[in-house]
């Protein structure tokens, strides 16, 4: 069984820093610390600060696609492309998008998909033109672009990823796709109120459908800034739907501020003790620590032959 993380950053950070590679360990992500206590397959994202917006939407996009495929050269993680891939040796990354912004028509789908990417989220916080995101203070939902090209991604074998998404766009994908979807790095709201956290209801839905909650490390997003409210996160979530649902999605450098005790990527892997002492058997601590992003993975993506 793999370990995985559902969400990071490091693909917009080095474009930020306008670094060549990540060993830098005073950083949440860094090769050694990766290697050190960190997950076997960590998901990376392409996004597009709103600064670049709408400008250099396909530029940037297109760079950070640049900085992944670079990684690959030098060896720092096989790609996983498709489900054969899961099983392949050493350090992993799957290519997401977050934020469809560099996403117009559904040959830009073909085109991202060529280009590696495995996972998409509509929108980031905000409105787009294709999705309301959750910090809008208006409601609002899939736009008529999106519903055009949703059914292309689940054909090609894109995970559609829900975190960040207004409840509204959140029903509305619902409806409208049939794979297991993913909120790869979301918590429940059922245990800390703020709008990026979903409700018992959307938790509901999720694992009706098969799919996973990546447990966000973002203190913003847990009532405190300790290792233990990740852990209730996973607990209260496992209560409300079942361990076979839940995951870890980090944020690692897409968070500022991280929690006392998993500060960064190298600690990722001591949470397997945490989740002991907190009663969780073998079998529910390798599923939520990346068994269960492995089934959807391995059910959505497609095969080489
Ligand atoms: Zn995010």
């Amino acid at each position: 069984m793999l370990t995985i993380d559902g969400h990071c950053d490091l693909l917009s950070s080095l474009l930020e820093k306008g670094l060549e590679s990540f060993n830098d360990n005073n950083e949440q992500i860094s090769r050694e610390r990766w290697h050190l206590g960190g997950p076997d397959l960590l998901v990376t994202a392409i996004y597009v600060s709103q600064k670049y917006l709408p400008q250099q939407k396909e530029a940037k996009a297109l760079q950070m696609a640049g900085i992944f495929w670079k990684l690959v050269a030098n060896k720092e993680f096989v790609p996983v492309l498709f489900r054969e891939d899961l099983v392949s040796k050493g350090k992993k990354a799957l290519l997401a998008i977050e934020g469809g912004e560099p996403i117009s028509t559904k040959e830009d789908l073909f085109a991202f998909y060529r280009l590696g990417v495995r996972m998409l989220s509509l929108t980031w916080n905000y409105q787009n033109h294709l999705a309301t995101g959750c910090l809008e203070s208006y409601p609002g939902g899939l736009t008529q672009k999106a519903k055009e090209i949703i059914p292309t991604a689940e054909k090609l074998g894109m995970i559609l990823d829900v975190s960040h998404l207004s409840q509204e766009s959140f029903w509305q994908l619902l409806e409208i796709t049939t794979n297991p979807i993913v909120a790869s790095h979301s918590n429940a709201a059922g245990l800390y109120q703020h709008p990026r956290n979903l409700t018992d209801q959307q938790l509901g839905a999720i694992a009706k459908r098969g799919g996973v909650i990546g447990v966000n490390f973002c203190p913003e997003f847990l009532s405190e800034k300790t290792q233990k409210t990740v852990l209730k996160q996973i607990i209260y979530i496992t209560k409300t739907i079942g361990s076979s649902h839940v995951g870890i999605g980090s944020d690692f450098l897409g968070i500022s501020e991280s929690v006392d005790d998993l500060e960064h990527l190298g600690k990722w892997l001591s949470l397997d003790k945490e989740l002991k002492n907190a009663g969780f058997n073998e079998r529910e601590r390798e599923n939520i620590l990346g068994g269960n992003f492995q089934r959807v993975f391995d059910q959505v993506l497609k095969s080489t032959v």
